[in-house]
């Protein structure tokens, strides 16, 4: 760990993610529970500390996207309410059932295998139902010509033995763009999820406990999706226009070290193939930050990244391991200067629009072998190295 710590390392801000679930909160209100998103885990910023810190705020529910996923969780100490919203091989359903694991249901088919698993375990199976009303991914499709039998499947799966159905829920596919049409386009969805909802409602003579769908564009854009829990993700974190939008913090600081510097002639090629030549005499520096630590390749010769004397242009390709900048005119920028890949000073949504894809990627991207230090109350608690040692 200590061999590795001033070389290339990410720094989670605790601190920022509370303050930003606090001022989730205070938009949300107080009668509106709170799910925190902590698939992938949480995003590339740790799971198991994100969770334990949204546990210790109140948080009221944790999503995951499998059964590992909540499973570590779990055995890492976390007692609040966990869904797992993807995929859950049936052969898990006893495991679920033993650490109070809530499944979504997709469709006919899983909802028959979990409740014959259910049963088979002699337990029941908390469950959300998932609905498809047009993110065309998983869930009973209602849209389309499809109301019908997706109420009367869902409402089959809510009579199921083995299963209880605490909750039902939807996901927006449009919700965090602009325009009129991607506006109406969610709001056909959630007018859609309510009359599902209703529907079936009606058919079981008994109500929901826990009914949402907003994610992080719904959340900030549309109140009028609440219900009765909201669902952010990248929100928690940070990042994005919508983050922007409230004033929050982006929780991690990816950092590095300049380990080498090298003055090149005019017409020197940088890096594999050439990509960029240098036109004068130039100062180099050598970065042990890489593609196989999280660097996306295509932001070759594409970007910045911030020094002490500011933004340093990164030449040529980025190799697996390292990555070059230019500090020409930065005489006092040295070896052992830390350079900040993206954070505060350098916005992860420039560096995602630059490689043409979004925050999300940039962060879970980041590899196990970056150690993650972590920071509550100011002063670091937690350095973790994922390498196995
Ligand atoms: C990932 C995910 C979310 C969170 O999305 P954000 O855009 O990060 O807020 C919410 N719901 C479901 C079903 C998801 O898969």
């Amino acid at each position: 760990m200590e061999s590795t710590l001033r070389r290339t390392w990410a720094e989670i801000n605790l601190d920022a993610i509370a303050y930003n679930y606090t001022k989730i909160r205070e938009k949300i209100g107080k009668d509106v529970k709170f799910l925190g998103v902590v698939k992938a885990d949480a995003y590339g910023h740790g799971s198991i500390q994100v969770g334990h810190l949204l546990e210790d705020l109140g948080a009221d529910y944790l999503a995951v996207s499998s059964a590992d996923e909540a499973l570590e969780l779990r055995l890492n100490g976390i007692k609040m309410p966990i869904l797992i919203l993807g995929h859950t091989p049936k052969e898990q359903v006893g495991r679920l059932i033993e650490f109070d694991i809530t499944q979504a249901i997709t469709c006919k088919a899983k909802a028959d295998e979990y409740s014959a698993e259910a049963v088979k375990c002699g337990g029941t199976l908390k469950v959300h139902i998932k609905v498809d009303t047009g993110m065309s991914r998983l869930g009973y499709l209602c849209d389309n010509g499809y109301f019908e039998t997706g109420v009367e499947g869902i409402v089959e799966a809510c009579n199921m033995p083995g299963l209880n159905a605490e909750g039902i829920f939807t996901h927006f596919a449009e919700a965090d763009e602009h325009g009129e049409e991607k506006d109406r386009y969610t709001k056909h969805q959630f007018e859609l999820f309510m009359n599902v909802i209703n529907a079936v409602e009606e058919k079981l003579g008994r109500k929901f406990q826990i009914r949402h769908c907003a994610n992080t564009g719904a959340t900030v854009r549309f109140p009028e999706t609440y219900l009765d829990m909201v669902r952010p993700g990248l929100l928690l974190y940070g990042y994005g226009e919508f983050a922007h939008q409230m004033n929050l913090k982006p929780a991690m600081t990816m950092k590095t070290t300049v380990s080498t510097i090298k003055i090149y002639p005019n017409g020197t090629e940088i890096s594999y193939g050439g990509m960029f030549v240098t036109d004068k005499k130039t100062r180099i520096g050598v970065l042990p930050y890489g593609y196989a630590d999280g660097f996306l390749r295509s932001l070759s010769n594409k970007c910045s990244l911030y020094t002490k004397e500011g933004p340093a242009k990164l030449r040529g390709k980025i190799c697996m391991d390292m990555c070059m900048i230019d500090i020409t005119d930065m005489p006092t920028v040295d070896v052992g200067s830390e350079v900040e890949i993206f954070g505060e000073k350098n916005s992860i949504d420039t560096l995602a629009d630059a490689a043409g894809t979004i925050p999300y990627e940039l962060t879970c991207a980041v590899s196990k072998r970056v150690p993650r230090i972590y920071i509550r109350d100011g002063k670091v608690i937690e350095k973790e190295l994922m390498l196995r040692m």
